[in-house]
């Protein structure tokens, strides 16, 4: 059992890089060093991949604590992740946890042995935050604080090439009702400050599903904000893992497309709106 890698071109500097499960990463690559955003799951050799594919010096990004994004990182000794997540990192890090998740879209996970799985982070976490520019040569990459999701996830705005990642800070079906998220309160101020930066970016990259959005998704996650907030949306309850949750617009479960055509969705516990 190998796990493969693969990567396509995204824009001028940006590469997306596809592992093991259906969380994908990105890489930036500039005239003089890399970014590598996120490490997926953890299995399998990806810092060879990396280093091979690329052949640039690099650092590491994390843009949230969630086990589909931050569990590679014991390959290397120092990655930039913001510190309000590292508790959450290490509490959803087992292989057990990440073989539950995998099952889901690698029906035959159990084939992959345990020695694949990168084990928990042994090295250094430097604080991921908006000071922390990364100057790559010919592009620059500038990280936003977004709290929602998570309470220390970042978007990244690839400044020359336009693009904004987004991680999953905001989705067509943006989680907000784990321990770890904000209230729907808090995700309206986060929204309100990714439409301000609008001009500064015309495409929108995520990380999950077709892992790019129309830029209207930010307005209308906005929208399904202010519409919780105000007890006007749709408010459909729904049961996902061990969570009792609603689902703010209607929508087709499998394809997450909401009946009214539009793509902003919230996922909301009611503890959690104000
Ligand atoms: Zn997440």
């Amino acid at each position: 059992m190998e796990v493969k890698f693969t990567n396509e071109k995204i824009t001028d500097h940006i590469y997306r890089v596809y592992g093991l499960g259906d969380a994908c990463m990105y890489f930036i690559k500039g005239n003089e060093r890399g970014l590598l955003v996120d490490t997926a799951y953890g299995v399998g050799d990806l810092r060879k991949y990396i280093e091979e594919t690329f052949a640039v010096p690099y650092d590491v990004v994390i843009t949230h604590g969630h086990a589909d994004h931050a569990n590679g990182i014991n390959q290397w000794d120092k990655v930039y992740m913001n510190h309000l997540d590292i508790e959450l990192y290490k509490s959803r890090s087992e292989i057990s946890t990440r073989r539950t998740l995998l099952k889901k879209r690698v029906e035959n996970i159990d084939e992959y042995p345990d020695e694949l799985f990168q084990t928990l982070f042994e090295g250094e976490f430097l604080d991921l935050n908006e000071d922390t520019i990364f100057d790559l040569g010919g592009v620059r990459v500038e990280p936003y604080h977004a709290p929602g999701h998570t309470q220390g996830i970042m978007v990244l705005l690839v400044v020359e090439d336009r693009v904004c990642l987004f991680g999953d800070a905001c989705g067509v079906m943006t989680f907000l009702f784990r321990p770890e998220t904000s209230t729907v309160s808090v995700y309206r101020d986060t929204l309100n400050k990714l439409l301000a930066m609008k001009d500064r970016y015309d495409r929108i990259l995520r990380q999950h599903g077709t892992c790019e959005s129309p830029l209207s998704l930010v307005e209308e996650n906005l929208e399904v904000a202010e519409e919780i907030l105000n007890g006007t949306d749709d408010h459909v309850p729904w049961e996902f893992q061990e969570f009792k949750v609603f689902i703010a617009k209607k929508c087709d479960l499998k394809t997450a497309q909401r009946e009214d055509g539009k793509s902003g969705n919230i996922v909301y516990s009611e503890t959690k709106i104000r």
